[in-house]
């Protein structure tokens, strides 16, 4: 038996979460099977009035590890051996086959503009917001890549998770971020933001990161022959990060600026793909449809739009039934 020292488990993101649903939803912890662990998860919890959100997810060990040691990196003082009972615990009693949790599905922020997409794991709902912008919503987590201004924050949720594809300003916008962001907002970026944000987790090309269960993968983005000057690309490679997020078994690239570049066509089984479109600092539409055909997403969104047109994006792609291209007007 394990003695519950340390009661107050912060898991402060989750928390957040609580007052976002509804008390008409069944409550995935009335259903909490018996066992070691449940003692302890359920008071510790109950110290934070969460455990209903605590335990709404469905995660592998792999998962609920990654939860745990994130909660504790942010403060939670559980002592090693609880951490392992509560890993345990909730990997079996609220892992990948456990029975779904009515509350499990996102019960997050839609507009004209949000995709849902099924992911073996809950409903993953997709908001491009503007320029290279988008909102992704998945298991009550909120995941924002490259958010700025130009759109209206009151309505959408706050920032689990932020990444940053680059220190250029329409992809860092530091006044955004200060305004969306809570003080357990993790954001990922290039080692170039790092001096505009220390408090940013640094991914390099090829580097990855399991944020609670969601795998980030930080993947190439760069000019091959744009230049802001003679000899000077506007995305030298290695400088920043496009991503490679996969949540459960759905896999979304997000390009970031950059061209056709080999690490792009090489891409496989992409399920959902946002590909730049405009010149001078990325690629043209033609030249980004003919990109798509390499690599062949099932799903893709032209974004990072500037002046071009998505529409001649989409007519490129005609020929290519099995990609859904999906335009909006992304300023
Ligand atoms: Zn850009």
């Amino acid at each position: 038996m394990i003695k519950l020292l340390f009661l107050p488990i912060i898991l402060a993101s989750i928390l957040l979460r609580a007052s976002q649903l509804t008390a008409q939803e069944p409550d995935p912890a009335d259903s909490l099977p018996p066992g070691e662990g449940k003692e302890l998860v359920t008071a510790a919890c109950v110290q934070c009035h969460a455990l209903r959100t605590a335990v709404a997810p469905q995660r592998d060990a792999e998962g609920w590890k990654a939860t745990v040691y994130d909660m504790i990196s942010r403060g939670a003082q559980i002592f090693p051996e609880e951490a392992e009972v509560i890993i345990e615990y909730l990997s079996r009693a609220r892992g990948p086959e456990s029975a779904p949790s009515s509350a499990a599905p996102v019960q997050g922020y839609r507009d004209e503009r949000t995709a849902v997409e099924s992911t073996g794991q809950g409903e993953l709902l997709i908001t491009p917001l503007v320029h290279g912008t988008v909102l992704f919503q998945y298991q009550g987590r909120s995941i924002y890549v490259d958010p700025i201004g130009k759109t209206d924050y009151g309505r959408l949720p706050r920032p689990d998770l932020v990444v940053i594809t680059d220190d250029h300003p329409d992809h860092l916008e530091l006044e955004t971020l200060g305004k969306i962001s809570t003080p357990d907002t993790l954001v990922l970026a290039p080692e170039a933001v790092k001096a505009h944000l220390p408090k940013s987790v640094v991914l390099k090309n090829g580097d990855q990161y399991d944020f609670q269960g969601i795998k980030v993968q930080a993947v190439p983005m760069y000019n091959l022959v744009r230049e802001r000057s003679p000899g000077i690309k506007y995305h030298p490679p290695g400088k920043g990060n496009g991503y490679l997020f996969v949540f459960g078994v759905k896999r979304v690239y997000v390009a970031g600026d950059t061209e056709c570049i080999p690490e792009m066509k090489n891409l496989r089984e992409i399920d959902i793909a946002f590909v730049p479109i405009n010149l001078p600092y990325t690629m043209p539409p033609q030249e980004a449809a003919e990109c798509v055909k390499q690599f062949r997403p099932k799903v893709v969104y032209p974004y990072h739009q500037g002046n071009s047109d998505p529409g001649e994006f989409a007519r490129q792609l005609q020929s290519e039934p099995q990609i859904q291209v999906r335009t909006l007007p992304l300023p």
